[in-house]
């Protein structure tokens, strides 16, 4: 297992080639990549890996269908290849996604529109699956008879039923374990990690950029980290971050608020459905069958700016619920239905608006009469997040050659977080008390929540997680006190997105 090693001093001993503020996956995958190139580089988080918006995604590994609409090629191509890469790269962990649209015949909605863009997108990505092995790969999309849509979803509308859509994407059911995954790839090509460490200040010379302040936000302590290439890629707080080391530049990030829904309720079929109610305010949502339950998502609206757990309002949610009962005959989804809710900022074109960016924004703030050796990084979607570190290295490094995929070997963690739904820790399970203690010790876990949400599989199923918490927060070798305060931070995070909220 390769061992993420929080250790402040030996990072403060060293000069870095670069710093990268934020470990969510953007800062993970720049740490990725600067290492895979031979660039020493330290990550540096104010909070756990992957907590904020990365946590939070619906799970998704786009390829580009969507982008065909408007056909946006480059981001066509882009999505495929990035969705290739990763389920390459982390086999087991990202995997083929069947995807079902029932059609009505509405608008664009009809099956003959439908098997020309479904004909289309199977030969643009025709290099989908060079590389993959046997499991992972892709298979060419089709119009289905409604028939058949009716076997692979027997709650669907029947009524008008035209046929359906049927594609293949990457979905990564364990999200977390793939970051976790990416940043052990990362330190064992050389980059070094620090968690609850909250960058502070911008150290420079003469508008130069020399490092950062930074502090353990666990021991109080305060560091000072040297590099002379700075990359704030801190999500949602990066505009903030940007305005405390230059200055404020809106087009950094505009903030909305994206969510989606895990209910206690059956999964409706074992494709991932994507339904458009016939409502006028109604999108596109997908119903993903996770842990054989239903997720829903994703709803994007307004938001007025930073926030730590932004939470949608009750009558979003009531609406989502009317939205997705409407379309679904029978379902009668209520807020008590509701298990958990994950939420997140992303970046959108107008502030006040919902509407997404198209691209993410690389700014090298020297070239704009900033700090010389500062850049700032803002993306939009998890699947295209190594691709944005790349154009961002190549801005930073010009010179730098391309990297071979290398291969992992036995290098990468063996997946000892997964863990079964209804899994209950025992106090006679020696071998699965040891693999917590490992990851426990390997994998720089500070907190409780560290080993249930972002280092296991434990924390995706709530109640789960807390009825195990006691005997999980034993393993620490805490004092009782402590082993209360971490068992009452993971009960507060959970009732803070689950229907009691509402
Ligand atoms: C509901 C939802 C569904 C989504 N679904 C999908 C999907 O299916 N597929 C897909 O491809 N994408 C999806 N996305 C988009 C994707 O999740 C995001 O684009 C991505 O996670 C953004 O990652 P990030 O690293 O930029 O930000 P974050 O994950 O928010 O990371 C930023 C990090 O910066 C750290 N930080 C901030 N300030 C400091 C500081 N001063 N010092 C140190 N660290 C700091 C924070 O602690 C945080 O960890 C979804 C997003 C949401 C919200």
């Amino acid at each position: 297992m390769i061992t993420i090693n929080r250790d402040h001093q030996a990072a403060e001993s060293r000069q870095f080639d670069l710093i990268i503020i934020g470990a969510g996956v953007y800062g993970v995958a720049l740490a990725l990549v600067s290492a895979e190139a031979g660039h020493s580089c330290l990550l540096i988080d104010q909070k756990d890996f992957g907590w904020a918006t990365s946590y939070n995604s619906l799970r998704t590994v786009h390829g580009g269908l969507r982008y065909l609409q408007k056909m946006d090629l480059p981001r066509f191509f882009e999505s495929v290849g990035e969705r290739r890469w990763f389920m390459q790269r982390f086999p087991g962990l990202v995997t083929p996604l069947p995807c079902l649209m029932p059609l009505y015949g509405n608008g664009m909605y009809r099956p003959a529109v439908f098997r020309l863009a479904l004909t289309l997108n199977d030969l643009l990505s025709m290099h989908r699956n060079r590389g993959l092995d046997q499991e992972q790969r892709l298979p060419a999309g089709r119009v289905l008879k409604p028939e058949e849509v009716i076997r692979l979803f027997p709650s669907v509308n029947r009524k008008g039923l035209k046929g359906g859509a049927l594609w293949y994407d990457g979905g990564m059911p364990s999200s977390q374990l793939v970051i976790m995954e990416m940043l052990a790839q990362a330190c064992q090509a050389g980059a070094s990690a620090l968690n609850y460490t909250r960058v502070t200040g911008l150290i420079k010379e003469n508008n130069v950029v020399r490092g950062v302040e930074a502090v353990d936000t666990e021991s109080g302590q305060h560091y000072r980290f040297r590099a002379d290439r700075v990359i704030n890629a801190a999500g949602p707080w990066c505009r903030e971050l940007a305005k405390c080391f230059d200055r404020d530049d809106p087009a950094l990030f505009r903030y909305s608020i994206a969510w989606n829904i895990l209910f206690n309720r059956p999964a409706l079929s074992s494709h991932s459905l994507a339904i458009k109610p016939n409502l006028p305010d109604a999108r596109m949502y997908f119903l993903h069958g996770w842990h054989g339950l239903i997720m829903g998502g994703t709803i994007h609206e307004p938001w007025p700016g930073v926030s730590e757990t932004p939470m949608p309002e009750q009558e979003s949610v009531q609406r989502y619920l009317d939205h997705l009962n409407h379309a679904v005959p029978g379902l009668k989804l209520t807020t008590k239905d509701i298990l958990h809710i994950y939420s997140g900022l992303l970046p959108v074109k107008k502030q006040g608006g919902n509407t997404l960016t198209v691209r993410e924004v690389i700014k090298d703030h020297g070239a704009n009469g900033g700090p010389s050796g500062l850049y700032t990084v803002s993306g939009i979607k998890f699947t295209t997040a190594r691709k944005v570190a790349q154009k961002t290295l190549k801005i930073i490094f010009p010179g730098d050659k391309p990297v071979q995929y290398r291969d992992m070997g036995d290098c990468s963690f063996t997946h000892p977080g997964r863990f079964a739904w209804d899994w209950q820790p025992h106090e006679h399970d020696r071998s699965r008390q040891q693999q917590i203690e490992s990851i426990i010790q390997a994998q720089s876990v500070v907190h409780l929540d560290d080993l249930v949400l972002r280092r296991t599989t434990i924390g995706d199923n709530p109640a789960r997680a807390l009825r195990a918490a006691p005997v999980l927060a034993r393993v620490f070798g805490w004092n009782t006190d402590r082993e209360q305060r971490e068992i009452e931070l993971l009960r507060d995070y959970f009732q803070r997105r689950n229907s009691r909220h509402y």
